[in-house]
């Protein structure tokens, strides 16, 4: 069919899809783990280079170049040994030694020393060089994976820069997809005024750029409504503060949190989540044993049912608790221009030159007139929506697991979609849900990463690094010797 449809064929024994961070750390691992040549890789992604959704998303979001971002020292996309870390690197680099003091006494007396978006978005950049990611790279929107009769897939994708599309296929052994997520997710009620309105501009998603908003609050007093208890929504609130404090705006801030936490809460008494003010609060994103101690071993040897829970337990929507958050808020609610209702929209409608908000509170309605509404409620993670996702699901013998994603098994190969000698992985969010929850971060993606060569070496297909070949791929690393 492919040869049929006049599309040019070409073969690779490897191919990512995807071309964001996850491709990038697979490549990464497979160059200098696998020992595999540029020539055995191919990335198929519509990006020009791997940070650029995350900086997008990162940016929109109120993460500015020289903020910090969530994760840790050690969550090193960059590199695959994770030392030195950020913290290491930042305090050679500035010639201090506060940020390894900062590690020091973490989270204790300090907060978590985070690495600054610009020294992350600077070192993938660095490392993609080193490694030739360009080389690999082949610019596209897959349109299907499919098994061949013979084993392996076929993965055809389309050029659409031009005005016509370009397609093409390539003939490969294993696929790996890390598709990150399918798009924005809105609350259904902000989505229907959206659409029924034809508004984007009073309701805004916080990953969609939206500056115009800040914009407006420095010309006249105005309400704004976040929807979200997340680290984003700690970001948008800390940006009104900042332009109430810094700028003079007179901006009235309604906090709209589905859950209030009041306090600590979790099921058990050596495990209990911080909580005040409404928010539940965590370092990252799971507790820090997901990613390398025991409940990451637990989680393995769980089975569905028994993970599911855990899942429930241990999941939830909860942001960091930073001191200088803390101290802006407390400003800001002393001086009564920053509340939180605990509530759910339930309708939005014009008026005027603004919205009015319905909200279903404790005890009973509320009505709200605001400007503007900023929905941090997060990003569509549903497979079925994903076009090459929900054709495999429908057609290539994947299936869902518990939550809802790609069904993985320990190596990250998709349940049911091998094909022959071929082998089908997943990583990211698209395989929440299996037997590692840490996907959806850069240590996951480097952990299923690393499981996943170690499956493709077990195959014979690439080398399994022994600990004289890592020495002398990290001494590389250091030396920033181009491999
Ligand atoms: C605001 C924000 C802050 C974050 N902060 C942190 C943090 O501090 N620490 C941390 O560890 N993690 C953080 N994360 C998570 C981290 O960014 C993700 O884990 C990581 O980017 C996921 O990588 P990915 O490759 O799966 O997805 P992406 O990097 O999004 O790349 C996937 C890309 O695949 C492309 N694609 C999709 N379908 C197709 C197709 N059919 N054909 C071709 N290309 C396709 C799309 O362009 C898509 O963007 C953050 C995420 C966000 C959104």
């Amino acid at each position: 069919m492919v040869t049929d449809a006049g599309i040019p064929l070409q073969d690779k024994p490897f191919v990512t899809v995807g071309g964001g961070i996850g491709s990038f750390v697979m490549a990464d691992y497979l160059r200098i783990a696998g020992g595999l040549p540029t020539s055995d890789i191919q990335v198929v992604s519509n990006l020009s280079h791997p940070w650029q959704t995350y900086e997008h998303l990162a940016t929109a979001s109120q993460i500015a170049l020289d903020n910090r971002i969530r994760s840790d020292a050690a969550s090193r996309p960059d590199n695959i040994w994770g030392f030195p870390s950020y913290a290491v690197s930042e305090a050679i680099r500035k010639r201090t030694i506060k940020p390894l003091m900062q590690v020091l006494v973490e989270p204790v007396f300090a907060d978590f020393y985070t690495p600054r978006l610009r020294a992350v978005l600077e070192s993938i950049d660095r490392e993609a060089r080193r490694i030739r990611y360009w080389d690999m790279l082949e610019r596209g929107d897959v349109e299907l994976v499919r098994r061949r009769v013979g084993g392996g897939y076929f993965v055809v994708h389309a050029d659409r820069r031009a005005a016509e599309p370009v397609f093409r296929a390539v003939r490969c052994r294993d696929v790996h997809l890390a598709v990150g997520y399918t798009g924005l997710q809105f609350l259904p009620e902000l989505q229907e005024f959206r659409e029924r309105m034809n508004d984007f501009h009073h309701v805004v998603n916080a990953y969609e750029d939206h500056e115009h908003v800040y914009q407006a609050l420095r010309l006249k007093p105005r309400t704004v409504l976040v929807r979200g208890g997340g680290i984003v929504a700690s970001r948008v609130v800390e940006r009104l503060i900042r332009e109430r404090v810094e700028r003079g705006t007179r901006t009235q801030i309604v906090h709209v949190l589905r859950t209030y936490v009041a306090g600590k809460h979790g099921k058990h008494a050596w495990a209990r989540r911080r909580g005040q003010d409404g928010f539940a609060y965590q370092g990252f994103n799971y507790p820090k044993s997901v990613w390398g101690g025991q409940l990451k071993a637990e989680m393995r040897r769980l089975d569905a049912d028994a993970r599911s829970e855990v899942y429930r337990e241990i999941g939830g929507t909860t942001t960091a608790w930073r001191r200088e958050w803390q101290r802006q808020m407390r400003l800001a609610r002393s001086q009564g221009w920053y509340r939180v209702l605990n509530g759910t929209f339930e309708d939005l409608k014009p008026d005027g030159d603004g919205l009015e908000a319905r909200l279903r509170v404790a005890d009973g309605g509320l009505s709200i007139r605001a400007d503007f509404v900023i929905d941090c409620t997060g990003l569509n993670a549903d497979v079925t929506e994903h076009q090459v996702l929900g054709d495999l699901l429908q057609r290539g013998g994947a299936r869902m697991n518990g939550l809802g994603r790609l069904d993985v098994d320990r190596a990250f190969a998709v349940r049911g979609a091998d094909s022959g000698m071929g082998k089908l992985y997943a990583t990211g969010a698209a395989t929440l849900g299996g037997p590692f929850p840490g996907v959806d971060t850069f240590l996951g993606l480097q952990i299923a990463a690393q499981e996943v060569v170690d499956d493709v070496a077990r195959r014979g297909h690439c080398r399994r690094m022994g600990p004289m070949s890592s020495f002398a791929g990290w001494l590389r690393w250091a030396t920033g010797r181009e491999i």
